[in-house]
């Protein structure tokens, strides 16, 4: 290792321990608390009930790759349900074509979803979840369609469509 690495290695190691603690307060669970006691499931209850791709998306924040759910061209009638524990989130007739290869919604079933912000990607986003299980959906932006302006980004993995 010649001087100037060792000595960046030097610097880039406080910095990160500083840039940690910064962050940690603001840091996010792995999912959100339920709402409701009973959803409030332990680890293995929630692998036993899930697929390893739900859990991941619901219980560890995770985000599925685009453009790999069918949901994404689900355009029948019904009502979007979160995997976990069957809340209905979103109507059908708020969903739309954001073409970025994820389920959209401009806006959710009154209640159906809480919010925080995360930092994952160091840049803050709007974080949602199911409101009742604490299941991780996906994400919130201002930039949908009128009336509402809001773009749920949603993991179809997290969601279970029951057409009308
Ligand atoms: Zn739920």
């Amino acid at each position: 290792m010649n001087q100037f690495l060792s000595r960046r290695t030097f610097i880039l190691i406080p910095t990160m321990s500083i840039l940690k603690t910064f962050f940690k307060p603001m840091q996010v669970l792995a999912s959100s608390l339920a709402s409701k006691e009973e959803w409030n499931l332990s680890k293995e209850e929630w692998k036993s009930r899930l697929s390893p791709e739900s859990y991941y998306i619901l219980r560890e924040e995770g985000t599925e790759r685009a453009f790999s759910s069918k949901l994404n061209n689900e355009k029948r009638k019904g009502v979007f349900h979160c995997a976990g524990c069957d809340l209905p989130l979103f109507l059908s007739d708020k969903k739309f074509d954001s073409g970025t290869g994820w389920p959209s919604f401009w806006d959710s079933i009154q209640g159906s979803v809480a919010t925080k912000v995360d930092f994952k990607l160091i840049v803050p986003r709007t974080e949602y979840h199911c409101s009742r299980c604490g299941g991780h959906q996906g994400h919130v932006f201002n930039d949908g369609p009128l009336p509402t302006g809001k773009r749920y980004c949603n993991n179809g993995l997290a969601l279970r469509f029951v057409p009308e």
